[in-house]
């Protein structure tokens, strides 16, 4: 036990950073004793429109001891089993990317440079008839998988003001004291810099050794007032943008995401219990807002139920996330935009890796020099997966010329390179999305290596041919003995209304 320990942290902002960081705070750092308090102001209100999530998120709510059917009752939340991409490398085309990988090696050879082998061959089977989560999510079907089986996992969708109002329920009963009020002031110490106080308009003060900025955009502790600069990536991410609106639910809530890729970025349509949720992702730079909006109501499958509402974001984050004795969670520290749902899940990094490098009084700057390095790296490899999901797509249009034009970041050219090549993936540290991920975005646009990995061939061609087609059965007849994905919500966690 640290000599200086932490007495109390201070959390400005009630948006989905500032609760889940309370609520985890609160139960993995019960033993240090210490105060949390969250300030947020009701007045400016939350963002709240991150929806869909990757599995990992099922860790999170697991440590917080939350039962996964009555989380989801509690936020009308549907299962996810990917996402499914829709008009991505060509006008025309769709994959997906499951949470899964497509089985087992063959001969110590990963299945999908057998697929390419057999591709050669003349077979026409899609890989992803070889992925166990698209072979329920193409029937609309859901079961859990088993956790010891490694084929697939699951992640939710669910309503994130909802979420959000279970987090505080938890976080109070946890003990995180909350605190209405709008941010006036603050002060710092004269010699470090550090923050020792937040005044509210009201006059009331907060004080706090450590302090989470969770003021979403508006970033008013790292940005406003210790002025750490902001790394813009809009070079290599151009969507500058998002309208999201919800609208009545077409059809039984589907179990994967869509994502349809538009003239200058994409579409997401979230299936929930009650309504679906919708939007669109664009660079402002090629298509204006009123063009956007009206692309988006017209691919509404349902009628809207609310005014649709306007986002403008940059990609890229804070030159240190953690700066003196203040870390930057949620939006305050970066944006990345939600095409593989990865806002959640960056969020959780970040209070994860908090935890492990949790300082004390002293605030070693080595501390924070670490932290700073690590999640610096986790946000680089989820920034690269993102951009080659543009950079490989084949499509015409000036915004998608343009993606395919750029010069991407060293790290991604040499993935890329290493793939042409071997179409293996090297993976750097820090990655959050492995080989089979890689897989399905890069032979779902259409961008193959130049050849397969020729240790294939030490396994005769009929042998890998029939190995791989008993699989695509085994899968197809999972698929069709599983329960549909809406009876299984109706009969584990029917929403109450
Ligand atoms: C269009 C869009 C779609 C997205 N979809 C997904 C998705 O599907 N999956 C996913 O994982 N992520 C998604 N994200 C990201 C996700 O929404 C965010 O990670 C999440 O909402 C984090 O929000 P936040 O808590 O940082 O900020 P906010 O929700 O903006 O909360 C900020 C908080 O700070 C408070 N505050 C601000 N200023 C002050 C002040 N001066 N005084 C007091 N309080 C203050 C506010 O009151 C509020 O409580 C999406 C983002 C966008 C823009």
């Amino acid at each position: 036990m640290s000599e200086t320990p932490i007495g109390s942290i201070t959390i400005l902002g009630g948006g989905t950073a500032g609760w889940m960081a309370a609520t985890m705070l609160a139960r993995r750092l019960s033993h240090q004793r210490m105060t949390i308090t969250l300030v947020e102001s009701e007045e400016i209100g939350i963002i709240g429109v991150g929806e869909a999530t990757v599995p990992v998120f099922r860790l999170f709510n697991e440590t917080l001891g939350l039962d996964e059917h009555e989380f989801m009752r509690a936020t009308r939340g549907s299962y996810k089993l990917g996402i499914k991409f829709c008009d991505w490398g060509v006008v025309g085309n769709t994959h997906f990317h499951g949470f899964g990988d497509y089985g087992e090696p063959l001969q110590a050879v990963a299945p999908h440079q057998h697929w390419m082998r057999l591709r050669q061959s003349g077979e026409t089977a899609p890989i992803d008839d070889y992925s166990a989560p698209y072979a329920l999510a193409r029937k609309g079907k859901f079961t859990p998988a088993d956790p010891r089986d490694p084929r697939y996992s699951h992640a939710y969708h669910f309503d994130a003001a909802l979420y959000a109002r279970a987090l505080r329920n938890h976080a109070e009963a946890a003990g995180v004291r909350r605190v209405e009020g709008r941010l006036a002031d603050v002060e710092q110490d004269s010699e470090t810099g550090h923050i020792r106080s937040l005044i509210l308009t009201d006059g009331t003060r907060v004080d706090g050794d450590f302090f989470l900025d969770c003021t979403g955009f508006a970033a008013e502790l790292i940005g406003k007032r210790l002025h750490v600069p902001f790394e813009d990536w809009t070079h290599w991410l151009p969507c500058d943008s998002a309208i999201a609106v919800p609208s009545v639910r077409s059809a039984p809530p589907a179990p994967f995401t869509r994502s349809t890729a538009v003239k200058a970025g994409w579409i997401w349509r979230i299936p929930l219990q009650h309504r679906e949720g919708n939007g669109i992702v664009y660079a402002s730079t090629h298509m204006d807002d009123a063009e956007a909006e009206a692309i988006l109501l017209g691919q509404l499958a349902g009628e809207p139920l609310a005014t649709p509402r306007r986002f403008r974001f940059k990609a890229g984050h804070r030159a240190q996330f953690w700066h003196g004795n203040c870390v930057a969670l949620g939006f305050a520290s970066g944006f990345l935009e939600p095409l593989e749902s990865t806002g959640i899940q960056l969020i959780q990094n970040g209070i994860g890796r908090l935890i492990e490098y949790f300082p004390d009084r002293r605030f070693d700057p080595s501390v924070a020099a670490e932290y700073n390095r690590v999640v610096r790296v986790e946000w680089e490899r989820i920034r690269d997966f993102i951009i080659a999901h543009y950079c490989v797509s084949q499509r015409s249009e000036p915004f998608w010329q343009a993606a395919r034009a750029m010069e991407i970041p060293p790290t991604l050219r040499y993935k890329l390179d290493v793939w042409r090549a071997t179409g293996r993936i090297p993976l750097l540290d820090g990655e959050s999305y492995q080989e089979p991920s890689w897989a399905a975005i890069l032979l779902g646009n259409g961008f193959l290596p130049k050849r397969y990995d020729p240790l294939a061939d030490t396994l005769p061609l009929e042998a890998a041919r029939g190995a791989m087609a008993r699989r695509r059965e085994d899968l197809a007849r999972a698929g069709r003995a599983a329960p549909d994905h809406q009876a299984y919500l109706e009969r584990h966690c029917k929403a109450a209304h």
